[in-house]
């Protein structure tokens, strides 16, 4: 089957970066090298050093770690922190505002201590801090950050131990919030600050008229569970006062929401928060601080549009209608600009990591070929499946595709009611098979294809099995849709011939990636190179930095992949600065609680019955238990001889 898609004389370089749409999905972090491999740049943009990722696939594994890896490039989280904080610093200096940026990085997006600490160890120029929702993140966060400038950010519905955990910080001097997400916590604050004897600075977390698009938008709203009404707001600081601790509230959080496709929205939530925040002054809060959460979104389909992959912005653009809105709103009353902060997660990590997979095996739509001499059968099904196979041709798409599907119904009712045998429905199915493709085929040579045409085309795949766990590695494209970039990370100066979707290696029937960035509206397919004997096949799931790694579940009971992580020097060298092995089968056993000391006896005794029984010899029994202990010590997906 030859699918003609591109001309393969006109491929180049350049039809790769477009058609798999690198540039506008990679940032400047990802693009093409002309040997055709898909290498990283950290620096972003074309300057700085590059690497290639198929040449760090082939390093990592000749380390002895196996596909499926998640590769970490760690010099894109400094990148992303610098972009944001320069970003903001040249808007405000634009626009006169008269105060100051200041990030932190909520935990919860992507909470490993690698992470963690690298966002701390770059950040620290920025005073970037970090954001808990939870005490498990406070504790991780009071470990991690050193810089006493950075904000620590208390978010999340908060017992005793939290609030005394976070006045422990304070005491060690720590630039602590406390962030009042429900009402009832004011006190449980008011009560343990009283009995510390401190004076802790306080937030708001209001809830906002305002909604956002895309798949969030629960988040804000009066749907939101989290934050405060403005009742609930009134009644806070009339409990403040009462205590004399209206002079703690400094900070106005919200959060409408992550990956808000629509700048309108993030606008009109600063105007609506700018509103609640000059209120709050004039109920004499000292207040200082204007926190806008996160919801930054990334361009994950690189399509620049409000599309819930996507963004209609650039990082640019937000910070503006961030500064404008804010100033908008105050310079009315003269209220002094305050300090901003976001807490964008996933625009600082999503880029940073890469999950590399090895494909095992290709499930083709390619029908076998058409017999040279028909065998004879004594009705006329097959001949006239023949014909129609011929007779395809530019002018007559519509009726052959009808006709072909109408044979194909009846050499199924056929076989069903005994009338024809197993050899001649599968030559039936195999001509009409023949003929779709043929369709397809021709019709793409139109300028207009038919509508069932067109679904054809997209019934015309081969299935790719890449060497993962969808609900393992990337959770979120199996439960919310997510789109995210994939394509091979080299050969990509090969035209690439098979249309194609991918497959987990779950035995789940949603663990395939069938959706791919909008490379063109009608096709929801991925165009791949076929496979070359002895030579691996190595494809990349981009962007997967934000969120995926501790969502993801043990599915089949495939375990955490194997990770590595490089940093990229200047002169183009890279360094493996850190490698985790994935988990064993015996780590995934013990996480569903099997106890395997219980399970390898019963094995034993299994196999000892079996020599009673004459069905193994003693000598088998050893190689079972042996095959047995080293299958316990593998990695859960499928590894190489
Ligand atoms: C999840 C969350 C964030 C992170 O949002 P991103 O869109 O990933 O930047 C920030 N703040 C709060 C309160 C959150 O719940």
């Amino acid at each position: 089957m030859t699918q003609d898609f591109f001309n393969k004389n006109e491929w180049s370089i350049k039809s790769a970066t477009e058609y798999y749409g690198i540039a506008k999905w990679g940032a400047g972090y990802f693009s093409i090298s002309s040997s055709g491999d898909v290498v990283v740049n950290p620096s972003g943009a074309d300057h700085g050093p590059s690497v290639s990722l198929k040449e760090v696939a082939m390093e990592v594994e000749a380390r002895g770690l196996s596909m499926p890896v998640l590769l970490r490039i760690e010099n894109i989280l400094g990148s992303q922190i610098k972009l944001l904080h320069e970003t903001f610093r040249k808007v405000i200096r634009e626009n006169n505002y008269r105060g100051v940026y200041k990030g932190v990085f909520p935990i919860k997006v992507n909470q490993q201590e690698q992470v963690i600490e690298a966002i701390c160890q770059f950040g620290k120029e920025y005073n970037h801090g970090l954001e808990a929702g939870s005490k498990s993140e406070l504790i991780a966060a009071i470990s991690m950050l050193q810089n006493r400038s950075a904000c620590l950010i208390c978010n999340g519905y908060k017992d005793e131990e939290f609030i005394d955990l976070g006045l422990h910080a304070i005491r060690m001097g720590f630039k602590v919030f406390f962030v009042v997400e429900v009402p009832g916590e004011v006190d449980l604050i008011i009560e343990r600050a009283k009995l510390h004897k401190l004076k802790p600075a306080l937030g708001l977390r209001i809830k906002l008229s305002t909604q956002a698009e895309g798949q969030w938008s629960e988040s804000g709203g009066d749907a939101s569970v989290f934050g405060l009404s403005m009742s609930h707001t009134i009644d806070v600081i009339e409990r403040l006062k009462a205590v004399d601790m209206l002079d703690c509230l400094q900070l106005l959080h919200y959060h409408i929401g992550s990956q808000i496709p629509n700048i309108s929205d993030i606008r009109a939530g600063a105007m609506e928060a700018s509103r609640i925040y000059e209120e709050l002054v004039f109920e004499g809060a000292p207040m200082g601080y204007l926190d806008l959460g996160g919801g930054l979104a990334v361009d994950y389909d690189g399509s620049n549009t409000n599309s819930h992959s996507s963004r209609n912005y650039t990082m640019e653009e937000y910070c503006c209608d961030i500064v404008e809105s804010i100033i908008t709103v105050l310079d009315k009353n003269d209220i002094p600009h305050p300090t901003i902060i976001t807490e964008s997660g996933r625009a600082i990590v999503a880029y940073y990591s890469v999950l590399l997979f090895n494909v095992l095996d290709i499930s083709s739509f390619e029908p076998p070929p058409i017999p040279d001499k028909l065998p004879v059968f004594d009705n006329d099904l097959i001949e006239n499946l023949m014909l129609i196979y011929n007779m395809v041709s530019e002018k007559n798409i519509q009726e052959c595709c009808n006709d072909a599907l109408f044979y194909r119904t009846q050499a199924r009712q056929l076989f069903k009611h005994g009338q024809i045998s197993i050899r001649e429905r599968a030559l039936a199915e195999n001509l009409v098979q023949h003929t779709l493709v043929k369709i397809s085929r021709v019709s793409r040579q139109l300028d207009h294809i038919p509508r069932d045409a067109q679904k054809i085309n997209n019934l015309i795949y081969d299935i790719y099995y890449g060497n993962f766990s969808l609900f393992q590695s990337l959770p979120d494209v199996w439960a919310i849709d997510q789109i995210l970039p994939v394509m091979p990370i080299h050969r990509l100066n090969d035209v690439p011939t098979r249309q194609a979707i991918i497959s987990d290696i779950t035995c789940d029937c949603d663990g395939k990636i069938d959706k791919f960035p909008d490379i063109s509206n009608e096709n929801k397919r991925l165009m791949l190179h076929p496979l070359r004997d002895n030579e691996e096949y190595y494809l990349g799931v981009f962007l997967v930095g934000a969120y995926q790694e501790t969502l993801g579940d043990l599915h089949n009971l495939f375990g955490d992949t194997n990770v590595v992580s490089i940093h990229v020097n200047d002169d183009g060298s890279y360094k493996f600065i850190r490698e985790l092995e994935g988990d064993s089968v015996a780590d995934v056993l013990t996480y569903v609680e099997y106890d395997l000391s219980a399970m390898k006896n019963r094995l034993k005794d299994l196999a000892e019955n079996a020599i009673q029984g004459g069905f193994i010899t003693a000598r088998e029994r050893k190689s079972i238990l042996a095959s047995f202990e080293e299958g316990l010590r593998g990695y859960t997906y499928f590894e190489k001889e």
